[in-house]
């Protein structure tokens, strides 16, 4: 049923001349086929870069390396290559190799955050593991691409087992999300292995995978892969799609096959200029998801990363998508925007304004038309006071079923349980006084 596009039967010819469709399909082949150097990219897309710029090119790969599946390459539309989509989140720039003061091998701290091997543990109930370093096709927007390449960081056993042994240990954690890499560049039985000692850990409740492979190598997506993530449900599958063009019949035919086995399934996106800063291109890539059953998760502002200067737009840019998209269109079809704090501080939302004003029994708003409303508030309402004893409580929640963590940030300040009025920073020259004497 998949259609094989001209494009794609002229890479295939190119590739070899006797391949088949069956082949093209076929992830092993796409990724003993993937295309590492500049000069096979440009005979496959029958282009020619002007010799200068394609010394500097492969200058940039020599630094971060280039791979593109055959099927993704197929997606680029050779004749305006330089404004494609596709070609730019593929191909290196030049760019890559202008370092600006702001950026930083490792914006996200995860390399610090990293209590055991292959973990990050940032926040209190969820950790991430990163159990792969390889990937099918290297994103020129890649957070992590200190690492792409970096063959000497291939988790091993020992490795993954010593992450198992940090989440077993950590009642906290209720929540694994795997990443890399891409997991799904695993070998079945491998990932078969890695799902089935963490479902083994009681406190595991839900397992994320996060993963390129529906956008870059569809044909991943076979029923025996589908058959091992599906012995280990509760399992969410988040994908990251950028661009509407990235829809294609091989991708749908790989959602569809997941959300069929009852995989819940997300989409990452993040904002690139040139590629996706455009509200008309992200309402339509949100309305192709969620027909094929994908739910918009985050759209990311794009990290600090080093190379990834001349993608980063404005934070105003995402923030006028995000009002181009609230109240015009369904609020599931609605990712949330955040900007993935450097230094380790998380993901932080960022919106629109909407609450204009307030008054003791009166807010101000206003909504995507710009009509302004008011909201009456309740005369009187009796706060319930919280001292964490549930059973005096008239709200009714078993006590089995209690959040036991500690309170934390914002929400200790805000609790009625646990005293601390101020949070304090560090390094202030009035709280370096108070230590001195
Ligand atoms: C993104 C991320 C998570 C998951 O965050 P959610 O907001 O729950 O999706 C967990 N750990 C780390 C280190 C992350 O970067």
């Amino acid at each position: 049923m998949t259609i094989y596009s001209s494009n794609q039967q002229q890479i295939a010819a190119k590739i070899d001349p006797d391949s088949q469709l069956s082949q093209w399909k076929d992830w092993q082949w796409q990724i003993r086929h993937a295309i590492k150097d500049i000069a096979t990219a440009e005979r496959l897309l029958g282009i020619r870069l002007p010799p200068e710029k394609r010394a500097r090119l492969e200058e940039t790969i020599d630094t971060f390396p280039l791979s593109i599946t055959p099927y993704y390459l197929s997606l680029i539309e050779a004749e305006d290559y330089e404004n494609d989509p596709v070609f730019m989140q593929a191909v290196p720039s030049e760019a890559e190799l202008i370092i600006e003061d702001c950026d930083m091998p490792d914006p996200l701290a995860e390399d610090t955050d990293s209590p055991a091997a292959c973990i990050t543990h940032r926040y209190p109930d969820r950790v991430l593991f990163l159990v792969s370093n390889v990937c099918a096709m290297y994103c020129r927007h890649c957070t992590r691409k200190r690492r792409v390449g970096d063959i000497d960081s291939i988790p091993d056993r020992d490795a993954i087992r010593e992450g198992l042994n940090y989440i077993a240990e950590h009642p906290a954690i209720r929540d694994v999300l795997l990443s890399g890499g891409d997991p799904l560049m695993l070998p079945d039985e491998y990932l078969d292995w890695i799902l089935t000692e963490l479902r083994a850990i009681p406190h595991v409740e839900v397992i994320r995978i996060g993963s390129r492979v529906p956008v870059v190598l569809p044909y991943r997506i076979t029923y025996d892969l589908v058959r091992v993530l599906q012995k280990h449900h509760p399992l969410y599958l988040n994908t990251h799609f950028n661009h509407p063009r990235e829809i294609t019949a091989s991708s749908r035919e790989a959602l569809r096959k997941l959300a069929d086995a009852g995989i819940p399934l997300g989409n990452q996106t993040v904002l690139l200029a040139g590629v996706n800063d455009c509200p008309r291109i992200m309402k339509n890539l949100m309305h192709k998801l969620v027909r094929e059953r994908v739910r918009p998760y985050y759209l990311y502002q794009c990290d600090l990363s080093e190379g990834l200067a001349h993608f980063r737009t404005p934070v105003g840019k995402g923030i006028e998508i995000i009002e181009s998209l609230i109240g015009h269109t369904s609020g599931f079809a609605v990712p949330t925007y955040v900007i993935d704090a450097p230094g380790g501080g998380g993901k932080i939302p960022v919106m629109p304004n909407y609450l204009l004003s307030w008054s003791t029994n009166k807010v101000v708003l206003r909504n995507y038309e710009g009509v302004i409303s008011t909201y009456r508030e309740p005369d009187c309402y009796e706060p319930v006071y919280c001292d964490r004893n549930c059973e005096a409580c008239t709200l009714q929640l078993k006590l089995d079923d209690a959040d036991e963590s500690k309170a934390v940030g914002l929400e200790k300040l805000l609790s009625d349980y646990d005293d601390t009025y101020m949070l304090i920073p560090q390094d202030t020259e009035r709280i370096d006084r108070r230590s001195d004497e």
